[in-house]
Parts: structure tokens; C-alpha cells; sequence
């Protein structure tokens, strides 16, 4: 019932200790060891559960372990390994915001594009590099089609509020940025799928999207 007992390394620990987290919350208890035994999972889980974390110790933990994977070197290109969707600008920063305390002195990279702002910033600060992307669909979309940013090597895909992101129309968005990390990635991603509901199009969602996956609902 403590986080040093969920096996997330001394780094992360640390890092959780430091932003006063003293007990995993429900989702989090119950996710965290699921996503790092490298599952994919569909988690029922509402605002202020602890989400954010549940799906961020995971992804942070894989890539501390597979950041130094042979990116390709194209250039101006950049290839982050993990991706985080999230409905909104404001859910996005939050995500980023997060992720990036708890991947303090990790090495991890954390970047955040959203809708609404100036892209020529954001594509500046993603060719600095970035590991974990946190993005909103619309705009993630607008910088693949300038072709600098590629999902050929994302890891860990994690649709955050998906219910949110499908009743805001993102379904096309969602489903086109998949299409580009499937190919040469089957089998190699690790999905997570966070809903608060479950009607049948976020069921399709799940069957298209996960493979094997672990349903979770605390
Ligand atoms: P979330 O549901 O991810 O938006 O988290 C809701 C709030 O709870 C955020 O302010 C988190 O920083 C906080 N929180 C998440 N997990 C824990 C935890 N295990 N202990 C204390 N606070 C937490």
C-alpha cells in the first residue's frame, strides 16, 4: 500500500516523495503494476482519481529504460517515445506539468503541444528533442502534416479523458495519429485507454486500439 512497494526505481521514488504523495490512489495501485509489466489496459477513471499519475510512473519508468533506443537521425525529425492525448489545452498543460515533476533528474523529456497557440514555438521546442509528447489531437495532427515529428517509435500511448476526446469530434484525429505509430510498431506499443464512461464507441476504441488489454474499474 506505499509506493516502494509498487517497483518503480529509486529516481522515480524519489520524485514521488517530492511532490508529497505518501499512498498510490485506487488507480493507481492498481494500473501502475499492469502498465509496467508492459500490459495494455482501459481504465474507468474520473477527474481527481490520480490518473495523471497512473499513467505517467509507467511510461516514465519504460523510457528511463528505453531512451537510449537508436533513434533514426532524419533531419529536423524528431521521434518521441511515448505520447500522451488529451481533450484540451488546459488537461494538456496540467498532464505536462505533472509528468514533468515526476521525471525530475530523470533524463526524460517532456514536451506539450496544444491547439490555440503559435505552432512555430512548439515545433522549436520539439527539435530540442522530446520523449513523451503530451498533445491535443487537433494540433498533433497539424505537426505531423509538416512532417518533423514521426511516431514510427512510439512506446506507450496513453488517450487520456478518451470519452472527452470523441464527444469533441477528435475521433478522426485520434484515429489517423494511431494509423502512423502501427505500422512498423505492432506489437511493440503499450496503449492505455482512460475514459470516465464507456459507451460503445469508446469500446470500439479499446478493441481497435489495445491488444490483450486488462479492463480496470475502481
Ligand atoms: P488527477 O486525477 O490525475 O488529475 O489527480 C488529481 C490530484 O491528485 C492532482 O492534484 C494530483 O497531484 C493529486 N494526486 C495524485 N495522486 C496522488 C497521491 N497518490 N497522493 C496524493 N495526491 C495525489
Amino acid at each position: 500500500n506505499t509506493f516502494a512497494e509498487i517497483d518503480l526505481g529509486d529516481l522515480l521514488n524519489q520524485n514521488i516523495r517530492r511532490c508529497k504523495y505518501v499512498k498510490p490512489t485506487p488507480i493507481q495501485r492498481h494500473a501502475i503494476p499492469i502498465a509496467l509489466a508492459g500490459r495494455d489496459l482501459m481504465a474507468c477513471a474520473q477527474t481527481g482519481s490520480g490518473k495523471t499519475a497512473a499513467f505517467c510512473f509507467p511510461i516514465i519508468s519504460g523510457i528511463m529504460r528505453e531512451q537510449y533506443v537508436q533513434r533514426p537521425r532524419v533531419a529536423r525529425t524528431v521521434y518521441p517515445l511515448a505520447l500522451i492525448l488529451s481533450p484540451t489545452r488546459e488537461l494538456s498543460c496540467q498532464i505536462h506539468d505533472e509528468a514533468k515533476k515526476f521525471s525530475y533528474q530523470t533524463g526524460v523529456k517532456v514536451v506539450v503541444a496544444y491547439g490555440g497557440a503559435p505552432i512555430n514555438q512548439q515545433l522549436r521546442e520539439l527539435e530540442r528533442g522530446v520523449d513523451i509528447l503530451v498533445a491535443t489531437p487537433g494540433r498533433l495532427v497539424d505537426l505531423l502534416e509538416r512532417a518533423r515529428l514521426s511516431l514510427q517509435m512510439i512506446r506507450h500511448l496513453a488517450l487520456d479523458e478518451a470519452d472527452r476526446m470523441l464527444d469533441m469530434g477528435f475521433e478522426p484525429q485520434i484515429r489517423k495519429i494511431v494509423e502512423q505509430m502501427d505500422m512498423p510498431n505492432r506489437g511493440v506499443r503499450q496503449t492505455m485507454l482512460f475514459s470516465a464512461t464507456f459507451p460503445r464507441e469508446i469500446q470500439r476504441l479499446a478493441s481497435d486500439f489495445l491488444s490483450n488489454y486488462i479492463f480496470l474499474a475502481v
